[in-house]
């Protein structure tokens, strides 16, 4: 039976047969695989522990007849610091299950694994931020993670006119992709030249609410649009972000 060892960052799980769990998990090698890990729950001890969501793996597979099954585990990274506060591991959530919803089965995926695991460790840093600076930056990560799939247009150039797209104000349409406002359909939503420089280039707006507003309605449009649904996490995500918005009450 041949065993091949991967590092893999554990997307989802669920259980099943009782005491079986089926794992989806990104590689570097293979991307996106469904493994299953037999019989975790009972003996939690042995591997359960180190197949949470979120984690980052050192595993050890053995072909199985239709999935490969798991025969040892090493945690080398488990976030802590996106398991501390809600806001952190809900956004978390939320990413990954955008990841699982963007990468296709049997690929390579060298890149894209490396930017996923870099963006949660940045993610884990970013607690003294405020959770609408949080959820800004999450916004801008997922729309890297989908042009880097192939998902949503690289936002360089116009794609009608393929001028270059530079600091002036652009829009974006589902039919369109990237263009300058001029040219764009009715309904296309513009972005201005704050929210396109923090989208292409990270430039970091003051406090601007219409960058946040543009932002978030973007990458709603384009998952959206790739999915044709919402992430099922993003209800869940709004309400902890508006939760957490609301001032504490006084003792
Ligand atoms: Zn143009």
């Amino acid at each position: 039976m041949a065993i091949i060892r991967t590092k893999a960052i554990i997307l989802r799980h669920t259980t099943e047969r009782e005491h079986d769990r089926m794992l989806t998990i990104l590689t570097p090698a293979k991307g996106q695989l469904r493994v299953r890990a037999r019989g975790t729950k009972k003996s939690a001890s042995k591997l359960g522990g180190s197949l949470e969501p979120m984690m980052e793996v050192d595993l050890s597979l053995a072909d199985g007849r239709i999935t490969d099954v798991v025969t040892g585990s090493i945690i080398l990274h488990r976030f802590p610091g996106l398991r501390q506060d809600v806001v952190g591991m809900t956004m978390a959530q939320w990413f990954l299950e955008l990841v699982e919803s963007v990468t296709k089965p049997d690929q390579p995926a060298e890149e894209l694994y490396e930017q996923v695991r870099e963006m949660l460790l940045m993610m884990e840093n970013e607690q003294e931020l405020t959770s609408g600076q949080r959820w800004l930056l999450l916004n801008r990560r997922a729309l890297q993670i989908m042009i880097h799939e192939g998902f949503a247009p690289a936002m360089d150039a116009c794609s009608i006119c393929h001028l270059p797209l530079g600091d002036e104000a652009v829009s974006y349409d589902a039919q369109q992709g990237f263009v300058h406002t001029k040219e764009a359909h009715d309904g296309a939503l513009s972005l201005s030249s704050a929210s396109t420089a923090f989208l292409r280039d990270g430039r970091q707006p003051e406090n601007d609410r219409a960058v946040f507003r543009q932002t978030h309605e973007l990458v709603e449009r384009l998952v959206h649009h790739t999915l044709d649904r919402p992430l099922k996490s993003e209800r869940v995500l709004r309400t902890v972000v508006r939760t957490t918005k609301l001032p504490k009450p006084a003792l």
